[in-house]
Formats: structure tokens, C-alpha cells, sequence
């Protein structure tokens, strides 16, 4: 019998979960080992334990960590994972005075940071140059303001003007399918070009955060293990794994919903490979039943840190006998909070399991109140922002 299905039926939230048996088997027997002692800590950043807030914990709001694109939404690669669409949400700075406006603007409302990044152009790169000398006066001016940057391929004298510039955080995504690259990014790269910037990048000052999209060739699995053997010979600062989110693709080169046991499976080795590499599960992964699956996979892999668990996983994981910490972060596109979580693994209120189970299940009797009087009209009532902080 397996230990860790028990201890998952004692989560009300996951009742009916179709695990893949299997699986658990194999993770609940290599995951303490290799997640570095069954109670290593593990963060989730959410938004659902807001009453938790404290004035040590950063502040939830659509503010906190920006996405800034300097090229507003415009991007010459159009991935058919992407379209561009990722860019869409974000504010635009297309120009570095409009780029101190923008920064100048979001200190004020008490943002402590920004993803900044951009569309690429023809060969994978963000042109970032006319911004540096912009970048380093914001570090300048307001010096505790962390920048993380979408590199895309960069080479040894880009990678130096982004350090000069004051850079914090540098991430990029590894992929390590020449396929993929041809197919999905249109792009006459190699899979040595995007190891060699990962090379370049860590040789810096800044701390690197390279990301994996699993899924991403067609919503299957191709170069992803590729990717990690590239990431674990250049032992990045942390790295963060997502789940390809099909929905942007065009009709005529769908992507399927990668299948969450082969996702766990790949959580396991990526645990493996990477050692003590802090590993976190940023919050792109498709929605619904895959998403608890994947989740409840991510925490008996042992990964260090999740954006935006589903409903039951931060429970699991205090079942599961992991010391749980819980940043009650909202953030409309949330790479703030996952390059953080990288940058400081001991941030966050650590919460016992009775804590948790009782705001879990206070939660779910607010949910089911809601349920009950959501038949009633209420007229000019606001939902959830566009930025899909609930
Ligand atoms: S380069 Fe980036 S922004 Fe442009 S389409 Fe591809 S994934 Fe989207």
C-alpha cells in the first residue's frame, strides 16, 4: 500500500484525484532523498491566504512586480505557443524616457521590482541597448528596486551591459530541441547557442534564473531533458520549470495538453539532475484537473517553491511532513514572485498544518456561501481583475 495515496485522501480538496499510482510509488521513493531531507521548506507564493498578511510580507497587489515590455506587444518571432499574447498584458515602455516615466510611476504606487522584457526580434533577442543607460539611473535612483530581464540569447558584451547596468535577475528559457527551435520559434539558432548564453549569463554577477517550458514542442515532451542536463553543467541560481498553456497556439498547429504524469515524471528528474538547484513550478500550467495533478506531482517531487497552487496542495505538503511557508502574494503576471522566491528561499510565514487545514477550510465555507447567494443578480458587482488576482 502506498503511504503517500493515504495521506492524499486526507485532503477533502483532492477527493477523486486519479493519480498515477505508479508514479507516486516512484517519487515518494526518491523525493526526500534528493529534495534534500523529507522537511525541506518549500514557499508558495498565493494569493488565497491573504489573511495571513503581514507588514513583514510583501504587499498584494497588481503593483507589486510588474511585467514591463519594451516593446509593448509587439514581438517579430510569433512562437506558435505564444503569438506574442504573453507580451499583450503588460506595460508598455517602448522607449527608455517612457521606460522612466513607467518605473517613476509604479515606485510610487509602491512596487518593490520588475520583470522587464520584451518582443524578439529575427534572431531571439530583446534589443535592450538604448535602455541601459536608463536602467542603471532607476538602479541609481532607487536603489532597493529589483529589475529581473528576459534575456533571450544574449552574447559575452550584451550579458556585461546588463550586469553595468544594475541587473539583479537574469532568466531565460532553455530549450533543448533543435526542433523545437526550428518549428515552434521559427528561429535559425541552436540548441549550443541558448547553452552558451546560459554560460555567458552565469559567468555574471547576476543571479540566473533559467526557465524550462515543458511541453513545449506541440504540447509534448522532446528537448526538455536536454535542457536540464544543459542547466544542471552551469548550476544557475535557481530554475523554474512551467507548463506550456496551449491556448495561444493557431488552429492550424494545435498543442495538446501535455499529459501531468509525464510531467511528474519529469519533476523527478529534474529534482534529480539538479541537485540542490532551488527548483520552483512558476504559475503557467494549464488549468483544472492537470493543474492539481501537476501540483500534487511538483510537491511529492520536491520542488522548493510553486506560484499559485491548487486548491488541497499547500495541505498536501504539510501532510507530506515538508516545512511550509506561505508569501500571501497576489501579482498579475507572478515571475516577480518565482525570481524571488530563487533569489531569497526563507521568505514567506512558515504555517503548521493545523493552520493551514483550518484556513482551508474556512475557505471552502466562504466558497460555499458564495455558491449559494451567486444565484442572486447584483447589479455593477466587480469580479476578479484582468490580471487574475482573486
Ligand atoms: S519570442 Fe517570446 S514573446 Fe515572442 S512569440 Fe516567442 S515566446 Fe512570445
Amino acid at each position: 500500500m502506498n503511504e503517500w495515496l493515504d495521506v492524499v485522501a486526507q485532503v477533502e480538496a483532492m477527493e477523486g484525484l486519479a493519480l498515477d499510482v505508479g508514479l507516486v510509488d516512484a517519487l515518494q521513493h526518491s523525493a526526500p532523498r534528493a529534495a534534500d531531507g523529507a522537511d525541506a521548506a518549500i514557499n508558495f507564493y498565493t494569493p488565497t491566504f491573504k489573511s495571513f498578511q503581514t507588514s513583514e510580507i510583501s504587499g498584494c497587489g497588481r503593483n507589486a512586480w510588474p511585467a514591463v515590455s519594451i516593446t509593448g506587444g509587439d514581438c517579430k518571432l510569433k512562437c506558435d505557443h505564444c503569438k506574442a499574447k504573453i507580451l499583450e498584458p503588460m506595460i508598455a515602455a517602448r522607449s527608455p524616457e517612457a521606460l522612466w516615466n513607467v518605473v517613476s510611476g509604479i515606485v510610487a504606487d509602491g512596487a518593490g521590482g520588475m520583470l522587464l522584457t520584451g518582443g524578439s526580434n529575427h534572431r531571439n533577442e530583446v534589443e535592450y541597448g538604448p535602455f541601459y543607460p536608463t536602467i542603471r539611473r532607476i538602479k541609481d535612483s532607487y536603489p532597493g528596486f529589483r529589475i529581473a530581464v528576459h534575456t533571450a540569447l544574449v552574447d559575452a558584451p550584451g550579458a556585461r551591459a546588463m550586469t553595468d547596468a544594475g541587473i539583479d535577475v537574469a532568466m531565460m528559457d532553455v530549450i533543448g530541441s533543435q526542433d523545437t527551435i526550428t518549428q515552434v520559434y521559427h528561429l535559425k539558432r541552436t540548441v549550443d547557442d541558448f547553452e552558451r548564453t546560459l554560460e555567458t549569463l552565469v559567468a555574471t554577477g547576476m543571479k540566473v534564473v533559467p526557465h524550462i517550458v515543458i511541453g513545449l514542442h506541440y504540447g509534448r515532451l522532446l528537448g526538455e531533458r536536454n535542457a536540464l542536463e544543459i542547466i544542471a553543467r552551469h548550476r544557475p541560481a535557481a530554475v523554474v520549470l512551467v507548463v506550456v498553456m496551449p491556448f495561444y497556439a493557431p488552429a492550424h498547429r494545435p498543442f495538446v495538453t501535455p499529459d501531468a504524469a509525464e510531467v511528474g515524471r519529469f519533476f523527478m528528474q529534474a529534482r534529480a539532475v539538479l541537485g540542490d538547484i532551488p527548483l520552483l513550478l512558476g504559475c503557467a500550467r494549464p488549468s483544472g484537473q492537470v493543474k492539481t495533478l501537476i501540483d500534487t506531482y511538483a510537491v511529492m517531487a520536491g520542488m522548493n517553491g510553486m506560484a499559485h497552487p491548487s486548491e488541497g496542495v499547500v495541505e498536501l505538503a504539510a501532510r507530506l511532513g515538508r516545512k511550509v511557508r506561505v508569501t500571501p502574494a497576489c501579482c498579475s503576471i507572478a515571475v516577480g514572485d518565482e525570481v524571488m522566491a530563487g533569489a531569497a528561499r526563507d521568505t514567506g510565514l512558515e504555517l503548521d498544518l493545523d493552520a493551514i487545514v483550518a484556513h482551508e477550510r474556512e475557505r471552502r465555507l466562504a466558497l460555499s456561501r458564495r455558491d449559494v447567494f451567486g444565484s442572486i443578480k447584483v447589479v455593477g458587482g466587480g469580479g476578479p481583475g484582468a490580471g487574475g488576482c482573486a
